[in-house]
């Protein structure tokens, strides 16, 4: 298998972490989410960093590319993203982008896929209002799809489940907004370098990963 440097678009809500987590989990690499590391640092509420975030995260608003490229780029250096990963929640912006192609270069590194899930607002609105999220090891579940077998107990680790702060309705209005007014120069980024991958976020979690692993396939990036 080729290295798996792998990373996931699309707006909030389009099922970008579930597909992550199935992927990570198959080919073991690590799932990068930057919107965990950033729920991660807020836990502690004590640190000047969570002061800094917290404005930003909880009202869907982007966190400065200062914060968010030294975080990534820390956690790309560890020695389990060095055969793989997948980046999910970023980039966010063409600069973020482009910051992150340039890292790579240096390191003789590059991209191999960049799966794209499209999403229509009334799912995202769904899917999002409907979110339930573990305190302790971050796995979502959903009130009416996919819920805890006891009500707000994780069934992986028996943790808290709580509502994310930016899931209410207002605050998804946001931060689909401001996905949309990046996700345009970011998909001209990718396309010229024709690693793009458009799939359906509205499918079944099921058949958006049989479509992603098939351009796996196809694009030898990894065996049948
Ligand atoms: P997510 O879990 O991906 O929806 O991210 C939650 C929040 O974290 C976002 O609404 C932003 O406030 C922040 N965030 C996550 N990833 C990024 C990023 N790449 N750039 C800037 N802010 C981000």
């Amino acid at each position: 298998m080729n290295h798996l440097n792998l990373i996931i678009l699309g707006p909030p809500g389009a099922g970008k972490g579930t597909q992550a987590d199935l992927i990570a989990r198959k080919y073991k690499i690590p799932h990068i989410s930057t919107g965990d590391m950033f729920r991660e640092v807020l836990k502690d509420e004590g640190s000047e960093l969570a002061r800094d975030l917290r404005e930003y995260v909880e009202k869907g608003e982007l966190v400065p590319d200062e914060i968010v490229l030294k975080m990534v780029k820390m956690r790309l250096e560890h020695d389990d993203a060095q055969s793989g990963f997948i980046l999910d929640g970023f980039p966010r912006t063409l600069e973020q982008a482009k910051h992150l192609d340039d890292s790579l270069i240096q390191i003789g590194k590059n991209i191999n896929l960049v799966i794209y899930l499209e999403a229509s607002f009334n799912i995202i609105l769904e899917r999002l209002a409907g979110r339930r999220v573990c305190l302790h090891c971050s796995a979502n579940y959903h009130i009416k799809y996919s819920s805890p077998k006891e009500e707000g107990v994780c069934d992986r680790c028996g943790g808290e489940l709580y509502q994310r702060e930016d899931d209410k309705e207002a605050t998804i209005r946001r931060r689909v907004e401001i996905y949309l007014e990046q996700i345009e120069g970011i998909i001209g980024f990718y396309n010229q370098k024709e690693c793009l991958l458009k799939i359906s976020g509205d499918l079944d979690a099921g058949d958006v990963f049989k479509l992603v692993e098939s351009q796996l396939v196809k694009s030898n990036i990894i065996g049948n």
